[in-house]
């Protein structure tokens, strides 16, 4: 049997009776990676197979866990172990600490896998390309990306090269790669997971969450990293529900709205097909829908674009050659100006430049707090849904994945891929991704759905009861 083939849950049962040991998973992944890393390229690099697992972390047959190990994206730190933003201005970083959400992942006995996944510089992207490691490939068709920022997540989770990841959402960072590579991905609500040891890209939309193979998985998974943080003045200090609890619960008479600003031109007609016929799947299992109103959607993409790149410019201040990874030669000033220049990508640098600018004096007011008083009309039309619906659904993004390299020299176009992703970071409400059919071309496409904030419960009962009556969460695609 291939073990790199199971979920966490099949696994942790297989291990509970004595079937396997956490071991043999690790060598079916070591196996795998072998195989098919060198066409995915999913993780930032292969140096030494043999150290996938820091194996002081294997042996905890007790704990919940069982030694199952987790893949973990390029920023989110992992003590002693190579945290880089997959840019080269923090080459070399070790972090002298553990992210909560890693802490947490041991103590429950998880081993961390020694490679990190691929990302798209400081997590600014939408395709991974724009990592200094070079692109990730979509193990559905090689030719095209896995989607982004947290491709390589998405994509050695798809794989088979992880069991389950962990990846970052600031504006559909989790959700589209998942929608790209047909696996599940969680943005949790702002402040439910603990984003201590999360290198910042943009603090008020950052979210850590689960990239997995089926909702079980992904419920397990958020189970474990949620919770309040003394280490995060913004994680919130609410109970954590067992969420394994809202799988198998019916979905009759749920009230789902479908706003009609996601459905329109911009989105491709296949699709909307494809959506559509989950919708109905929905429909048949009872759930009751109706068509509703986000008004102010259309000033998503700007709105985040103006928010992100500011927070993003100020966050990134700091990575000046002094404290982290990359220093350049030369005398002080000259040394900061050149550890910056060779130090950060091109897209890095246009969202600094972009950041600084909305934020300078003169042009805050016109873009920078304009944009924060448009997020608040944009949170109230959400507010105004859930005081009537349970949930909100609708495609993840507008395209499949799309070629390497087809939007990469358009910045524009390849923000536009975000429009129906930011709208839940911008009002911090939670929303999962999970496959729901494939283009003619073989190429996955996913279902979102989003419910208020604190709700994920709902999000997992409906996506599961999804996944109990269809086959997709079950395809692979061919290496
Ligand atoms: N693609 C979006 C961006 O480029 C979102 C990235 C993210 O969620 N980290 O900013």
């Amino acid at each position: 049997m291939e073990l790199n083939k199971l979920t966490a849950h099949e696994l942790i049962e297989k291990i509970d009776k004595e079937e396997i040991t956490s071991q043999e998973i690790i060598s079916s992944l070591e196996k795998r990676i072998k195989e098919v890393e060198s066409k995915v390229k999913a993780y930032t690099k292969v140096s030494d197979l043999n150290l996938l697992c820091p194996t002081s972390n294997i042996k905890h047959p007790t704990s919940l866990l069982k030694g199952i190990p987790i893949s973990i994206k390029d920023n989110i730190c992992t003590e002693s172990l190579n945290t880089e933003c997959c840019s080269k201005i923090l080459k070399g970083f070790k972090p002298p600490y553990d992210a909560t959400v890693i802490k947490k992942l041991k103590e429950a006995g998880a081993s961390i896998f020694f490679l990190k996944t691929n990302m798209d510089e400081f997590a600014f992207g939408s395709s991974t390309e724009n990592s200094y490691f070079g692109p990730t490939q979509n193990p559905w068709d090689l030719e095209c990306v896995p989607g982004g920022s947290s491709g390589g997540s998405a994509a050695c989770v798809a794989a088979d090269e992880a069991i389950w990841a962990l990846g970052s959402d600031t504006g559909g960072s989790i959700r589209q790669p998942a929608s790209f590579c047909a696996v599940v991905g969680l943005k949790p609500t702002y402040g439910r997971v603990s984003r201590y040891g999360l290198i910042a890209f943009a603090s008020s939309l950052d979210q850590i969450g689960p990239i997995t193979k089926d909702t079980r998985d992904n419920a397990l998974l958020l189970n474990i990293i949620a919770g309040p943080d003394k280490n995060d003045s913004t994680s919130i200090n609410t109970d954590v529900p067992d969420y394994t609890k809202s799988l198998g619960l019916d979905i009759k008479e749920i009230k789902i709205a479908l706003p009609k600003e996601y459905f329109l031109s911009g989105l491709d007609p296949e699709i909307k097909d494809i959506i559509n016929e989950a919708i109905n799947k929905l429909k048949s299992l009872k759930a009751d829908f109706k068509e509703v109103s986000l008004p102010h959607t259309e000033y998503a993409v700007a709105v985040y674009y103006i928010i992100a790149t500011a927070e993003a410019s100020s966050n990134l201040a700091k990575f000046d050659g002094v404290q982290y990874g990359y220093r350049a030669k030369g005398k002080l000033i000259d040394m900061y100006k050149k550890t910056r220049g060779e130090g950060f990508g091109e897209e890095a640098k246009r969202r600094i430049i972009l950041g600084t600018f909305v934020l300078s004096h003169g042009y805050y007011d016109a873009y920078y707090l304009r944009a924060l008083k448009v997020r608040t009309l944009l949170k109230q039309d959400f507010d105004e849904i859930f005081k009537e619906f349970d949930c909100i659904v609708t495609p993840t993004s507008p395209t499949s994945a799309f070629k390497i390299g087809e939007k990469i020299e358009d910045p524009l176009k390849m923000y536009l891929s975000d429009i129906y992703t930011i709208s839940a970071n911008l009002a911090g409400i939670p929303a999962i991704s999970i496959p729901c059919g494939f283009t003619k071309k073989g190429l996955p496409v996913g279902l979102q759905i989003l419910s208020k904030p604190f709700n994920e419960e709902m999000l997992f009962r409906v996506a599961y009861a999804y996944e109990q009556n269809t086959e997709w969460h079950k395809m692979k695609p061919k290496l």
